[in-house]
């Protein structure tokens, strides 16, 4: 029997996790897939939100700016790689000026202060490659995480500290007898005092199960290109578009390893796991780029890939205990849902802190080594050198496994003595970065199954590429036209 049980292996329920494991309180995590992080939380544009946008009033704007404000020192303790670059709204007209200036009363109101509006010049000497913008609105505490190594992060922090994670256990249903769920997955059942559904797009279906219905999750999906290492360097900060009557356009920014993104659009979807891409949605994006940092140069493209916000029915976050006692749902959570994310576990905490008695982890150790040591273009080894270590001894630590991000062997071995059993190759790509790079696995995608296989004396028919059914693979098609145009 457990205290608490989280429906939901997303940065969502792992926040809460973590947040949990302070306490001395018997948690489980329950997620469908083969590991953490396989839903939204990896598939999303990895900005902490300066928190000025979502409207005061709404829980969105409550807790954005909120979260924002524990990143540095989450940093500091878990290790994922956080970089507060800052952020800019670009306006192209003095209507979108004016928007600016409604934006930041909206920032004052949920409690951001360092915003303000620059002219043309002021831009062009924070963003040289910019546009024909004539002013932005200039958030300094806005900045850029690697999201999936964040939401690994906590979850490690979490098992370390005591709470269990059950995968490949998706939920099918719940009953509640003399105020204790039943939660039936796939492989068991499981009772506890408290149930949190942090199950991102299927968080309505989870709902519905012990609720009458009363909301609904509208999936829309987005839609990424990726640039290769070293790309990111084409603008300084993360560049939004002014939101107009043609919607919020679409943002550039460097991400955490130095990439270039560009995206993401928004396509209300019947499947809530189709994350396909397309040609002409990924054309259009670029045009949308163009306007903010013209002349992207297409030969550069890595990669696409597609992430679904679980956009509630009642039009925000949903965060609250149930009609059913001591259930809570953790639902509707999109973006600014990374950011938001420890401000929103600390107040689950307090929710639950209602229910149960939450007696303080005096053994609590907050700490967490980092996996994957962000490399600098200074720290790549020119190819001649590479070549060499990559012929070295199958069982040398040093060995690089994967050529384009020269991911040694012991990073990957690190990654497999941790908390977290690895059996996807994605799983051991989102951990060292390992396949993230121009040639996206096609050569280190083998050699990593062979040491997961060999680590864990398991069949290397074990290991997938990204555990069952869970995304679409960019479709390498696509990425080669648009290099060729
Ligand atoms: C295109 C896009 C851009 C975004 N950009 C940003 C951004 O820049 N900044 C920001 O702060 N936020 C951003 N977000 C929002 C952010 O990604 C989400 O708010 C966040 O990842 C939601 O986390 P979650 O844990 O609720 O959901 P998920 O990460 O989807 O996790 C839910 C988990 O529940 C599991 N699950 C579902 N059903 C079951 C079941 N029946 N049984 C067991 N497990 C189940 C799933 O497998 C999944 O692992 C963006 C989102 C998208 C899609």
């Amino acid at each position: 029997m457990y205290d608490i049980a989280i429906i939901g292996g997303g940065v969502i329920g792992c926040s809460i996790a973590r947040e949990l494991s302070k306490y001395k309180v018997k948690t489980v995590v329950i997620e469908e897939e083969v590991d953490v992080s396989c839903g939204a939380t990896k598939a999303n544009s990895g900005i902490i939100h300066g928190g000025y946008d979502a409207a005061y009033g709404t829980k969105k704007g409550y807790f954005s700016h909120r979260g924002n404000i524990l990143f540095d020192g989450l940093e500091k303790e878990l290790n994922f790689g956080f970089e507060k670059i800052g952020s800019l709204v670009l306006a192209f007209d003095n209507d979108e000026i004016k928007t600016l200036s409604k934006i930041i009363e909206n920032g004052k109101e949920n409690g951001v202060g360092d915003l303000k509006i620059i002219d043309r010049e002021e831009l062009l000497q924070l963003e040289p490659n910019a546009g024909k913008a004539i002013g932005a609105l200039y958030c300094k505490g806005a900045g850029i995480v690697s999201p999936y190594e964040y939401c690994i992060a906590l979850a490690e922090n979490a098992i370390s500290n005591g709470v269990e994670f059950k995968f490949n256990s998706r939920v099918n249903d719940i009953n509640k007898e003399n105020n204790i769920y039943t939660i039936k997955t796939t492989l068991e059942e499981v009772e506890s005092k408290v149930v949190i559904n942090a199950a991102g797009v299927n968080s309505d279906t989870i709902s519905n199960m012990i609720n009458e219905k009363y909301f609904h999750i509208i999936p829309r999906k987005g839609e990424y290109l990726v640039y290769a290492k070293g790309y990111g360097d084409k603008v300084n900060h993360v560049i939004f578009q002014c939101p107009n009557e043609k919607g919020k356009g679409v943002l550039v920014t460097p991400t955490y390893h130095n990439n270039l993104m560009v995206g993401p659009d928004a396509q209300i979807m019947d499947d809530k796991y189709d994350t396909s891409t397309n040609i002409d949605n990924l054309f259009d994006i670029i045009g949308k780029a163009e306007k903010s940092i013209p002349n992207l140069e297409n030969r550069k493209i890595i990669r696409s890939f597609a992430g679904t916000r679980a956009t509630s029915s009642l039009h925000d976050f949903i965060i609250e205990e149930t009609e059913s006692k001591n259930f809570i749902n953790v639902a509707g959570i999109e973006s600014p849902g990374i950011t938001s994310s420890p401000a929103i576990a600390r107040y689950v905490r307090e929710l639950v802190g209602n229910i149960i008695d939450l007696p303080e982890n005096n053994k609590f150790n907050p700490h967490r080594e980092p996996n994957v040591v962000k490399k600098s273009k200074d720290d790549m080894l020119p190819m001649k050198i590479v070549n060499e270590y990559i012929n070295l001894g199958e069982d040398d630590p040093n060995r690089i496994v994967c050529r384009c991000e020269q991911v040694r062997q012991r990073e990957i071995l690190d990654a497999l003595d941790r908390e977290i059993k690895i059996t996807s190759t994605d799983g051991i790509k989102r951990r060292t970065r390992a396949g993230m790079g121009i040639c996206q696995g096609r050569f280190c995608e083998p050699r990593v199954k062979k040491i997961i296989a060999k680590t864990y004396g398991i069949s290397e028919d074990e290991i997938t590429t990204r555990g069952i059914g869970s995304g679409t693979e960019p479709v390498r098609v696509e990425i080669m036209k648009l290099k060729n145009n």
